[in-house]
């Protein structure tokens, strides 16, 4: 076991603290800091400017102070106190045994943890090892899966250089760039073997033996691993195997998905970990099947096809992707250069390899698809919402040619998000007074969340407005930042402390700008759209954020052509864009806007989570009725919504153009008609309150159902632990409590 060196980097740490601020290290070195209510003074104190410098990284910032700003906050009784208490509750929460994983499956023990593989992960913005909504996903599933006393571990790769950062130059052109990510100063432990050396595992990669050296990141309860590539005795090339995130062509990918899942499960058994259950996050994993069949191989003597169903018992997979070409699919060319070596442990032939990701049998040009080795491995397949799930059975009728495309074996677990994560403080700290001291643990129950209407409006709607005051300070400082570095006209830098106004209706749009997300789908009639934003009485601003794939060309027109309206002088003030979207933009975003907005082409958006965390602080969303959205939004007798709009109709056509005219016409007179009116209707105080009962409406009916804690419940009763499903039942709130 190498588990012994667990505490040795916050030990380490500890050891240059002085004596009232020790336990200090324990928190830095442990995610768990990030959801809590005293997160955002916490570390910030010690040093403001160190504290955006280092990208709110505890470590380094700890790391960094010096010895005579640290003995200051030693002597500030309000610092001690806020730390002392914390500790206890860090405490009480790493040492409780009654969870309610206790409670309702006593059978998944610590010894045997469910698996859960991803190639990216977003936990908090100072590990930028994700990209968007997958990795946020993961991140919250590792948070929730830690509160509810899940036995899981993730599995994940160290990117040096994670995903890429962007900045947009003075065409609006979004230009990439990569920064290095200082691991060792990061809250991160580089796991040791008994001499006290990295441990490694092999793996044979292109005719190269490459060693993978494996890092710890805690999370509450839950440990995560990720596998790095970059060590000195492995060949340059090689090295950057773990480079970066999404960013080579098919070569890398393969190579990434051979290390995450190959070597992800390598990693498990040189752990001493014999998980219980694999999940496969999305396709990139599905090679971990196959170390599975092998090891069992090596053991047994058994033959692949032997072996098989014991394989399939214990793999798990979610699917992701809506349409066919988001799928992993490798060549059988590259199969071979990667796996020749590989298919005679599985005393398998080239043919029989190749068909376990083949879609049709027989056919010698048949691609490798990940997705399809994963439906065949794994004995429990879902998709994210329950739109994306019958899209995923039709999707891959295919490979069930004798079950109708209702009986194929894809079920659906709708999306959620952490709530403790992705609520500001300062609505949690209402959410204490109104909903209980305990809200965060009865993040299911629909009559906790009721209670949300005895928050007086004056109060809610205070508290709202001082986060969008927030949001839009934020905005101002990070678009002046833009602007002084891109050397704009001095005016247009000046003129940023001006941009935005709090008493202004402001949406929100922050995604990837991938062509079907449909960024600029508001431009679409530009003179319309001048007029709704740039109205004197009643005006309207929007804040955008995301990036586009390095190599998405379109994507990057898109942000472009964004740019180029901020430009239109009837609205100067009111459109901002920020740039290097991440975390904590996100989270200044979802928790100070009033309206969300998504408009993708239906049904493209599997899930689609941030219109979700805007739920949680008194945001309304305005979407296309697509992922979780379908079963979110809720309307009157007269179809109107009650707890957020609909854009367009409850269907799509396949032609585009005529679908992005459709909604885009159905957005403007949304905006027009029922939005900006509820929003200006406001009494001698200032107060919307038809526009707050929509907020409490919005809060009531959301929250119960689109956070991880139902979600991570749903896994595990549904998926992880089938046996107990009955026993469970559907309404899980229940046993939740
Ligand atoms: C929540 C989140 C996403 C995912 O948003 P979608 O609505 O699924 O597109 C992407 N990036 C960041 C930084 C997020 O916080």
């Amino acid at each position: 076991m190498a588990n012994s060196s667990a505490i040795t980097a916050a030990v380490r740490l500890s050891e240059k603290l002085p004596f009232p601020l020790k336990r200090l290290a324990d928190l830095a070195y442990n995610y768990w800091w990030c959801w809590t209510s005293d997160r955002i003074a916490l570390f910030q104190t010690i040093d403001p400017q160190e504290w955006e410098r280092c990208g709110h990284n505890p470590v380094a910032i700890l790391e960094s102070s010096s010895y005579e700003r640290l003995t200051q906050l030693a002597e500030d009784p309000f610092y001690l106190k806020q730390i002392s208490a914390l500790t206890r509750e860090f405490d009480t929460y790493m040492a409780q045994k009654d969870t309610w994983v206790s409670r309702v499956a006593p059978q998944v023990s610590q010894d045997r943890p469910i698996a859960y593989f991803c190639a990216e992960f977003g936990i908090h913005e100072s590990l930028p090892v994700y990209s968007g909504g997958l990795g946020i996903l993961a991140g919250d599933h590792l948070k929730s899966s830690s509160d509810l006393g899940v036995p899981l571990v993730g599995v994940g790769l160290l990117y040096r250089q994670g995903y890429f950062r962007q900045r947009l130059n003075r065409h609006g052109w979004q230009e990439d760039y990569y920064l290095d990510n200082p691991f060792q100063r990061m809250p991160l432990e580089l796991i040791k073997d008994e001499q006290g050396q990295p441990l490694t595992i092999q793996l044979e990669i292109r005719q190269r033996q490459v060693k993978v050296q494996i890092w710890r990141v805690q999370v509450g309860r839950v440990s995560l691993y990720l596998l790095d590539s970059d060590r000195q005795d492995n060949d340059p090339i090689d090295r950057w195997l773990t480079g970066h995130l999404y960013g080579g062509n098919l070569e890398t990918r393969i190579a990434q998905e051979v290390v995450l899942g190959i070597g992800g499960v390598r990693a498990l058994t040189a752990l001493g970990i014999q998980p219980s259950v694999y999940h496969l996050n999305e396709g990139h994993a599905a090679f971990c099947t196959l170390e599975i069949a092998r090891q069992a191989i090596e053991r047994t003597g058994k033959s692949f096809y032997d072996i098989e169903a014991e394989v399939r018992n214990s793999c798990v997979f979610t699917t992701h992707t809506p349409v066919p070409a988001g799928h992993d699919v490798f060549s059988p060319d590259l199969i071979d250069s990667y796996f020749a070596h590989y298919w005679p442990q599985l005393r398998l032939s080239r043919e029989q390899f190749l068909a376990l990701g083949a879609r049709r049998l027989g056919d010698p040009w048949e691609p490798f698809g990940m997705t399809v080795l994963a439906l065949r491995m794994c004995r429990a397949c879902n998709g994210v919402s329950e739109l994306h799930g019958q899209v995923s059975r039709k999707m891959w009728t295919v490979l069930f040619p004798r079950r109708s495309e209702a009986d194929v074996p894809i079920g659906y677990i709708t999306n959620g998000v952490h709530a403790p994560t992705w609520t500001a403080p300062l609505l949690a700290d209402l959410y204490n007074q109104y909903l209980g001291a305990d809200w965060k643990t009865r993040a299911v129950d629909p009559q906790m969340w009721a209670k949300v209407d005895e928050i007086p409006d004056e109060e809610l709607w205070s508290r709202h407005l001082i986060l969008k005051d927030r949001l839009i300070a934020y905005t101002r400082y990070k678009v002046k930042k833009a602007r002084e570095q891109r050397g704009e006209d001095y005016k247009l830098i000046q003129a940023t402390d001006s941009l935005l106004d709090s008493n202004v209706l402001t949406i929100g749009f922050a995604r990837r700008f991938s062509p079907y997300k449909r960024g600029d789908l508001i431009l679409r009639d530009a003179q319309r759209a001048l007029k709704i934003f740039g109205n004197a009485q009643r005006p309207v601003q929007i804040i955008f954020a995301g990036k586009a794939h390095p190599a998405d060309e379109e994507g990057k027109r898109i942000i472009q052509r964004l740019m180029e309206w901020c430009q239109n002088s009837g609205i100067l003030n009111r459109v901002a864009f920020i740039e290097d979207y991440d975390i904590y933009t996100g989270q200044k975003l979802v928790q100070g806007v009033d309206v969300w907005l998504n408009n993708p082409r239906r049904p493209l958006e599997a899930s689609g989570t941030s219109g979700q965390k805007v739920c949680f602080n008194g945001g309304i969303n305005c979407s296309v009725l697509d992922g979780w959205w379908c079963e979110g939004y809720q309307a009157d007798a007269n179809g109107k919504g009650i707890n957020g709009w609909a854009i367009g109709e409850d269907a799509h056509t396949s032609d585009q153009e005529l679908q992005d005219r459709i909604d885009s016409q159905s957005l403007y007179q949304l905006l027009e008609e029922e939005i900006v009116p509820l929003y200006y209707d406001q009494d001698a105080n200032g107060i919307p309150h038809r526009w707050v009962q929509m907020m409490k409406t919005s809060i009531k009916t959301n929250a119960p159902l689109f956070n991880t804690d139902r979600m991570i419940a749903d896994y595990v009763s549904q998926v992880y632990v089938p046996e107990i499903a009955t026993r469970v039942g559907p309404i899980l709130a229940k046993v939740l409590l």
